[in-house]
């Protein structure tokens, strides 16, 4: 299949795209506008590829996703694009609505004119794949875990952006037919994660001898997927999911953000002690909560399972390992990102 992908220079779809590339023949075009957390050098080892294109595009702007997709003519278009970080929606929603609501409604029209020109069999596999979170059904109790049909209840400006964005698809494909996939996955973790995000955050500032924050009383819990399951879950859904269908894709590894931390700690005690011999855990800080802090996200991943075969192959624990060495063994990856473009600060204390 010849894939668009948007948002491929970013954390997960650079590791879609590294595994598309890597392991299977699919030719894939990236269009990517390259924001702050946008890496080419999330991309280096697939750049020399012939299967590979990249086009650095915005996806609010028609025009140019119309030349991209003109060029390209796609089988499918994967639409990871997106703002995605919670703290930064409540420092600044505008580019959030921008980008998450409007961006993903030119693709759809964009991706739905391509699509009405194409022939017979061409059109009838063509697929546009959105990429969602779980964060759009709201916040859990202590038991139950959100299934496909959970009725929507965000809560955060960027949830509330994502739902948004997963309305529109599904009407795109309920008024005009277009052939729609949607996934809701839950938080990810692994290599190239841009620091901003808890679990790299944590090992970066611990290796620099920082506190390591903690909201509030760390009891809120998320469900943490291994971002190279979650590339072979979306790969699974783009060559056999079921048109005008949603799939959950969860780790099954809920956790307290309290005992994510404790563990990368543990995991950079084992590999990389601290040079007086103390424990990483004691640079843990409890530091005021997020406004709105959702308590606790879990995801009921049996649909996938069961109709396509897709289960998480990588425990928490491994997971954790594989994401402390990698970013042990790459600091020339994250170093230019701390000069450059975060510096590890405080984000959406916001002002309420
Ligand atoms: P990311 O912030 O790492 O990457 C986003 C990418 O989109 C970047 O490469 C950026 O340059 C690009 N981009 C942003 N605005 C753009 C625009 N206007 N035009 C073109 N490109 C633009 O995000 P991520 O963590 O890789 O998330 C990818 C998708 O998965 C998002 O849609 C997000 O909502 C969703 N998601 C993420 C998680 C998670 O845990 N990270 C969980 C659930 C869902």
């Amino acid at each position: 299949m010849r894939i668009m992908i948007t948002g491929g220079a970013g954390f997960i779809g650079s590791a879609l795209v590294r595994r598309l590339i890597g392991e299977t023949r699919h030719t894939v075009q990236v269009f990517d506008s390259l924001t702050y957390s946008g890496l080419l050098s999330s991309l280096a080892s697939v750049a020399g590829s012939s299967r590979y294109t990249f086009v650095k595009g915005d996806v609010c702007d028609a025009e140019a996703v119309r030349g991209a997709i003109r060029a390209f003519q796609p089988q499918a278009i994967a639409h990871l694009a997106a703002e995605s970080h919670v703290d930064r929606s409540i420092d600044g929603p505008d580019v959030f609505v921008r980008t998450n609501v409007v961006g993903t409604s030119v693709m759809l029209q964009q991706a739905l004119d391509h699509w009405r020109g194409l022939a017979g069999d061409e059109r009838a596999a063509f697929r546009f794949h959105h990429i969602s979170t779980d964060e759009v059904f709201g916040s859990l109790g202590e038991s139950g875990r959100f299934t496909e049909t959970t009725p929507y209840d965000p809560r955060s400006p960027y949830a509330a952006t994502k739902a948004a964005s997963d309305h529109l698809v599904r009407a795109w494909g309920h008024t005009y037919g277009l052939p729609i996939l949607v996934t809701n996955c839950s938080n990810n973790y692994g290599s190239f994660h841009f620091p901003e995000k808890l679990i790299p955050l944590t090992i970066i500032r611990a290796l620099n001898a920082q506190s390591l924050p903690v909201y509030g009383d760390g009891s809120n819990v998320r469900d943490w997927l291994f971002v190279d399951d979650h590339a072979r879950a979306l790969q699974v859904v783009l060559e056999n999911g079921r048109p005008g269908e949603t799939y959950n894709i969860g780790g099954g590894a809920e956790r307290r953000n309290i005992d994510v931390v404790r563990t990368v700690c543990a995991s950079l005690d084992r590999k990389h002690p601290r040079a007086d011999g103390r424990p990483y855990a004691e640079q843990v800080v409890f530091v005021a909560d997020r406004p709105g802090h959702d308590a606790r996200y879990a995801i009921d991943a049996s649909k996938i399972g069961e109709e396509l075969g897709w289960t998480p192959s990588v425990s928490f624990e491994e997971g954790i390992d594989r994401t402390v060495d990698w970013y042990l063994a790459n600091p020339d990856w994250w170093r230019p990102i701390l000069d450059e473009r975060y510096g590890a600060e405080r984000l959406g204390a916001a002002r309420v």
